[in-house]
């Protein structure tokens, strides 16, 4: 898939724009501060309806305006659609082929992007929440029915946090907690039981990636932690079962500390390279093979699960790697997918993607 053309009206810094791609191969060159995160952030928020970067809506409009529209033009199986994102003080509306999409699962999976940027490293890095959210994010492009059970289980967590927020001062009777226990783990299992099937698929593109761009000199491992004892690959039921037992043992010490205190909200994941843990051992150059591995394996499932490859965003990555693992990127990718590459410099990027390239310059919005 691909889009074919892009249109904004006061979104970020851009005031409009008005403009269309190349399929192949795109790279954006500007100064800093001069828009080309804000150009790849719009298109990352056509697909997910998000940004990358900020949970504020508000932020996306242009100071000093009061909304902010994105407009895209989608190719996908010989088909091209319009997408649209409107963005205004009231709140967010999502349009697919013009029309209003009121559930989210209804839109998310109409274009699928992958994107690497700097602060992906974080996926190695950061905190189990940011690599919980990359599983929610990717689960929710290629298995829209995912994010609705991501969506009840929020809502059902809340809840029931905060009752026992409420039984932490006064006893109450635990028939209700016991209700709300039953509902969590409908939807935690079903939760569990996809993340394993998607772990699965990742790990069986990344890990061959990751051979491949290490030069064949080191070995990834994924690994799911969760917060209960299962075999990974069990079967909702199976994994219900679990969460009850479990829940029950927990429940006089959920009530104590007033708060949820197993589920997929608190499970992570763990890279292992050669066998260590890459966020405890791992150089700076093993945390990004990593992150860019499991980004690459993204493109390859994506493939594998919609029958046609994600566009990629590389927001100011491509310069940060090296020579080797610059070509190996490029040749990975080669054609099959509409990619687009941000710089600052062009001297950074290999001479043959130069070549083929279709080049914007970007200066303050425009
Ligand atoms: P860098 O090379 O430093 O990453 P960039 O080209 O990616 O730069 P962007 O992140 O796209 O830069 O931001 C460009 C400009 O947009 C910044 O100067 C920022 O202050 C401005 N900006 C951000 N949000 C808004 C907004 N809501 N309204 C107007 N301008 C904004
Ligand atoms: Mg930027």
């Amino acid at each position: 898939m691909h889009i074919e053309s892009l249109k904004l009206r006061n979104y970020r810094n851009y005031d409009q724009l008005d403009i269309s791609f190349d399929d192949k191969v795109n790279v954006i060159i500007g100064e800093n501060a001069q828009g080309k995160t804000n150009l790849m952030e719009a298109i990352y928020l056509l697909a997910f309806t998000k940004s990358h970067r900020t949970p504020r809506e508000k932020e996306l409009i242009k100071w000093e305006t009061d909304y902010a529209k994105i407009e895209g033009s989608i190719t996908k199986r010989n088909q091209t659609f319009p997408l649209e994102i409107v963005i205004s003080t009231k709140g967010k509306k999502a349009k697919l082929n013009r029309l209003e999409q009121k559930r989210l699962s209804d839109y998310i999976g109409s274009l699928n992007v992958v994107m690497f940027a700097p602060e992906d490293l974080s996926l190695v890095k950061g905190s189990p929440q940011v690599r919980r959210r990359f599983i929610d994010m990717e689960l929710g492009q290629i298995q829209p029915t995912y994010i609705y059970h991501l969506g009840q289980y929020q809502k059902v967590l809340k809840q029931r946090n905060h009752l026992l927020k409420q039984m932490q001062y006064k006893k109450e009777d635990r028939t209700m907690i016991r209700v709300m226990t039953e509902q969590l783990v409908e939807h935690a299992s079903t939760i569990l039981e996809r993340r394993f099937v998607f772990l699965e698929l990742l790990r069986k593109w990344a890990s061959p990636i990751h051979h491949g761009i290490s030069r064949e000199l080191e070995k990834l491992e994924i690994k799911y932690s969760p917060t209960i004892e299962v075999l990974e690959g069990a079967n909702k039921e199976k994994i219900e079962a679990i969460y009850l037992e479990k829940f029950h043992e927990v429940e006089t010490k959920e009530i104590e500390r007033g708060t949820t205190l197993i589920g997929p909200h608190r499970d992570d994941l763990i890279f292992y390279v050669n066998g260590k843990d890459v966020q405890t051992y791992g150089s700076q150059g093993q945390q990004r093979t990593t992150a860019l591995s499991v980004k690459l394996a993204e493109i390859e499932l994506i493939y594998n699960e919609v029958g046609e490859y994600p566009i990629l965003l590389l927001d100011d990555v491509l310069s940060e790697l090296d020579d080797f693992r610059q070509s190996h990127l490029l040749n990975t990718i080669q054609g099959k997918v509409q990619t687009f590459v941000s710089t600052t410099s062009v001297d950074g990027i290999n001479h043959e993607t130069l070549n083929k390239a279709e080049l914007f310059s970007v200066t303050n919005g425009n």
